[in-house]
């Protein structure tokens, strides 16, 4: 009988670790403020090589990891503008297409989602802002390659903060640097609403203010050892002005997705110090939105990417010396590999285990769109 009590008063005390050690109510919780970071082409190989280059990485400090599956409607292997769909809406599609279904139906975005329940929204990435990635969160159109249309569309959107580069999609015809082939002055209309800026100096000089679009290159931005403003000066300001507009216009907190974009092309070009360089620049981003989230506990921070790159291989080294020996590309194309995910903060227990990458877009809009319920919910449906 005094075994007995001692086995149950054994199996309480377990039982009570047990579940507060993975019922812990933070991880429950459904995030105020959600940061999206997406290392286009970042593969497992990839963030091995920052880790030897750098020693340790922000992404090391991240409590929940998993893997996503990310081929696309029409391609065992996706391209970005489909994977930044699924990432995006929640739903596959062809590669190339930009948030619409095969069938042409129009797919709303967690920056749609953001807005119409009342967050702040913003976009920062090292590519041109009408690149496919940061495109998917914001326009729907059959191309990505039609970098107009998803200019003008993006001049119509309401989100709060754009950087990036790419402002020669949004000057006419006739003003030197501009990519357009009509007389469109979207600038203009930008203008007419936000704070716009192109140089580091107009960075640096911001007043506090609310929104703002910052294009620093007429087309793409250059590599991150040369870039300015840095990815993670950028995050940090966008991040700033998203809870300072949450605050003063009474929103409910913010997203924000920021893309370290170039990885991907570094891998294209099989250039390996390219590629650490990006690296390291995006996991610099991700410490901001790290701290960020350590600050402020209502924020859930999740890293992921859209396809591995490249095919990009390690086979010798030295951790101590922080080097690279020997390593290969085995093409200049994306490739089929699955891509790792982490997450931080109240709602991060959902990303673990291997998913496919609409679950990513999915559990996002599935907390947007429920932000007051805190109970489960089947995401898959
Ligand atoms: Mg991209
Ligand atoms: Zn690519």
């Amino acid at each position: 009988m005094k075994l007995l009590f001692f086995i149950k008063k054994r199996l309480f005390f377990l039982l009570a670790i047990t579940v507060s050690s993975t019922g812990c109510a933070a991880e429950n919780t459904i995030p105020e403020n959600i940061i999206l970071f997406i290392g286009d082409g970042m593969g497992v190989s990839q963030i091995s090589a920052a880790k030897v280059v750098k020693g340790s990485l922000n992404l090391e400090q991240f409590k929940v990891s998993g893997l996503l599956t990310a081929y696309s409607s029409d391609s065992f292997v996706t391209d970005s503008a489909a994977a930044g769909t699924a990432l995006a809406t929640g739903y596959k599609t062809n590669n190339g297409v930009i948030s619409l279904l095969p069938d042409a139906a129009r797919l709303k975005t967690i920056v749609e989602y953001a807005i119409e329940n009342n967050k702040a929204t913003g976009i920062v990435v090292s590519s041109s802002i009408t690149h496919a990635t940061p495109a998917a969160f914001i326009a729907h159109i059959d191309s990505r390659e039609k970098h107009s249309n998803i200019a003008k569309q993006i001049a119509q959107s309401d989100v709060d903060v754009l950087f990036g580069g790419g402002w020669g999609y949004f000057v006419p015809q006739q003003i030197p640097g501009s990519l357009r082939t009509d007389d469109k002055d979207l600038l203009q209309e930008i203008k007419k609403h936000k704070t716009f800026i192109q140089t580091e100096q107009e960075f640096l000089n911001l007043a506090p203010i609310d929104s703002v679009v910052g294009l620093f290159a007429v087309e793409q931005p250059q590599q991150a050892t040369t870039r300015k403003p840095e990815l993670s000066r950028l995050t940090d300001k966008a991040i700033e002005i998203l809870s300072r507009n949450s605050e003063l216009n009474n929103k409910k907190g913010f997203f924000l997705m920021v893309e370290g974009s170039q990885i991907d092309w570094a891998g294209h070009q099989n250039d390996q110090e390219y590629l650490i360089n990006e690296m390291i620049d995006f996991d610099d981003a991700v410490g901001v939105g790290l701290k960020y989230a350590r600050d402020n506990q209502q924020t859930l921070v999740i890293v992921t990417s859209d396809h591995e790159t490249g095919g990009f291989a390690i086979h010798n080294g030295s951790v101590k010396n922080n080097t690279i020996s020997n390593s290969t590309f085995s093409s200049t194309e994306h490739t089929a590999a699955m891509v790792p995910v982490f997450a931080y903060g109240p709602g991060s227990s959902l990303f673990s285990g291997i998913n496919d990458n609409t679950h990513i877009g999915r559990i996002i809009i599935q907390y947007i769109r429920n932000a007051e319920k805190s109970t489960s919910f089947d995401a898959k449906n």
